[in-house]
């Protein structure tokens, strides 16, 4: 059989290699850790650093296909693979997603609207956009930030200098703040013929910056402009001729969708796709990278309902087991640091 190479060893990549487990593919983990949770479940684990060339074309003489579950491999590593074997999705989309400036400006050229933004790359560029965008905002590193880090929120203009030091003079994005009552997500499947393949979009729920839950179906405002948000996510996947299922974060604003950030990978608010779609996104990104047919991606049930574990949420999970009806992951991490992602429950409704 085949083998599916996967940069990134974390819990994406633990279910990437599931999914490909069970369509009898073995994968090849590329990671700059000697383990993770992806380690468990794959044939083959390669500790190797980003830069490190002849690692990399190593690793990709051992596959058939690479992929990633991580949005901060850097692209000269991609591009030291592109000659070996095809890397899906390729360097283009991770060199968009990686920086919130090209990203958002990205949305907006392909008819997407967007928060107000400025780069600001000084202490004084920032009091400009202040001026330009208006307090409240958000300042944002332009690279690296996850769950919420990275990120200092002004409530006036006052705030500007603890914000500034608060991301640590590193080049960043001011969004002016969107008003908005829900907030969503798209998935979408693309294949190498072009299909595509959208999942219902979720509600997502944030605690402290950090995803805590995703519903599906969405109702009130996003419930109408689903269609057009997934109508932008298609687009923005075909201007990037993308291979593998993208996730893209909106908000539902009184003028309709408002991109935030996209990822150009399988995505948290997509795990209740594994029991609750009748594909889910781990194996549709499978599927699309090995150039395959993809799967359904209706509901199978009324509604589904994921929730993260975080930190010690996960410390009794014997207890979760009580209710027959939950479907517990757990990712094999070790240490339960706060706000980390453990594992997540699913339950389907009837
Ligand atoms: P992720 O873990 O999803 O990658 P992240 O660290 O990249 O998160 P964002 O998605 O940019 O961060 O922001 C985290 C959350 O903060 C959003 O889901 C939203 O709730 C809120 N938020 C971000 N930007 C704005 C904005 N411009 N206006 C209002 N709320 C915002
Ligand atoms: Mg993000
Ligand atoms: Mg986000």
């Amino acid at each position: 059989g085949a083998t599916i190479g996967i940069l990134g060893g974390g819990q994406l990549g633990r279910m990437l290699a599931m999914a490909a487990a069970d369509l009898g593919y073995r994968s090849h983990i590329y990671a700059p850790e000697p383990s993770g949770p992806a380690g468990d479940v794959s044939a083959r684990w390669t500790q190797g650093a980003w830069d490190d060339g002849a690692a990399l074309a190593d690793f990709a003489r051992t596959v058939d296909v690479v992929t990633y579950e991580f949005e901060n491999v850097p692209v000269d590593a991609v591009m030291t693979i592109v000659p070996h074997c095809p890397v899906r999705p390729g360097a283009k989309a991770l060199e968009v997603a990686q920086d919130r400036l090209t990203e958002k400006q990205f949305a907006r050229d392909h008819g997407a609207l967007t928060a107000p933004f400025a780069p600001v790359d000084s202490r004084a560029a920032l009091d400009e956009a202040l001026a330009a965008l208006r307090a409240p905002a958000i300042l944002k590193t332009r690279r690296f930030g996850y769950d919420g880090k990275g990120q200092a929120r002004l409530a006036t203009a006052g705030d500007a200098a603890a914000a500034w030091q608060a991301i640590g003079n590193r080049p960043a994005i001011l969004e002016g703040f969107v008003r908005f009552d829900q907030e969503f997500s798209v998935l979408v499947a693309r294949s190498t013929d072009g299909a595509t393949r959208p999942w219902d979009v979720p509600q997502n729920r944030h605690e402290a910056g950090i995803l805590a839950q995703s519903t599906v179906p969405a109702d009130g405002r996003i419930a109408e402009q689903a269609d057009a948000a997934i109508a932008i996510a298609t687009r923005l996947a075909a201007a990037l001729d993308y291979v593998g299922v993208l996730a893209v974060e909106f908000f539902a604003g009184p003028d309709g969708p408002v991109f935030n950030e996209m990822a150009p990978r399988v995505h948290n608010s997509g795990h209740w796709t594994i029991e609750g779609a009748i594909t889910s996104q781990f194996e549709n990104h499978i599927r699309a990278v090995c150039g395959l047919p993809l799967g359904s991606t209706a509901l199978a049930a009324r509604r589904v309902e994921m929730r993260n574990l975080l930190g010690e949420d996960a410390a009794d999970w014997p207890a979760l087991l009580a209710d027959p009806a939950l479907h517990l992951h757990l990712y094999g991490k070790g240490a339960a640091r706060p706000g980390r992602k453990m594992g997540h429950t699913t339950r389907l409704f009837f």
